[in-house]
């Protein structure tokens, strides 16, 4: 399986760690004839704009588009799960997703004063113990589709739940960066799991 990493911008390198780690050979991708040929994709974390305006600059965001659009199986972090999904709040102006995901974000969710923080997430899918989660100006996830299943979800300051993990089909997002924690059970359920789907979105 040729699993390919969005090498724009963002934490590229800590992704290509991650998935070697669970026995894949990731490549980083940002060409046309690369994406053409990948079997999964995974979109990093980093600036969700600056990752959308290089894909349109490479001449490869209709492709990431039509590509997830016909089952492409794909992981994004951060920013990568606002490029995934089908609506932003909080968006900047004209800014485009690659989306598949019947999700509505809203990017910067947690506010200023928490820009960055840590949380330990039961994960569903997931075997224990509690994940350390990293959220760096992180979006949530304020709606879903039918479609779309919440695997974990936070308590903000006032008392509400916001889902910072979802999945639809071969579609995987969280608002946290396992990346950067050295844990790679999130790379691995990706791996094992959510590439054997079939994506349901057509
Ligand atoms: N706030 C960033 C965005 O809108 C995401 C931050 C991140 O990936 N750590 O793209």
């Amino acid at each position: 399986m040729k699993v390919g990493v969005l090498a724009l911008q963002g934490d590229v390198r800590e992704h290509i760690k991650a998935l070697e780690e669970c026995g894949v050979h990731p490549l980083t991708v940002r060409r046309r004839s690369e994406i053409e040929k990948i079997d999964a994709l995974v979109l990093p974390g980093g600036e969700s704009t600056t990752i959308a305006l290089l894909a349109q600059s490479f001449g490869v965001f209709e492709l990431i588009k039509t590509r997830i659009g016909e089952g492409l199986p794909v992981y994004g972090s951060c920013a990568g799960m606002i490029l995934l999904a089908d609506r932003v709040l909080d968006a900047t102006k004209d800014q485009e997703t690659f989306g598949g995901m019947d999700i509505t974000v809203r990017r910067n969710a947690f506010g200023r004063q928490v820009d960055s923080f840590e949380s330990d997430l039961t994960v569903a899918g997931i075997t224990a113990p509690t994940m350390k989660a990293v959220f760096i100006r992180a979006p949530w996830v304020e709606a879903i589709g039918p479609e779309v299943e919440v695997l974990a979800s936070v308590k903000t300051s006032g008392g509400v739940e916001h889902a910072v993990a979802v999945r639809q089909g071969a579609l995987l997002a969280t608002s946290f960066h396992p990346e950067l924690t050295g844990d790679n059970r999130i790379h691995r359920y990706f791996v094992e799991q959510v590439c054997k789907t079939e994506n349901s979105i057509k």
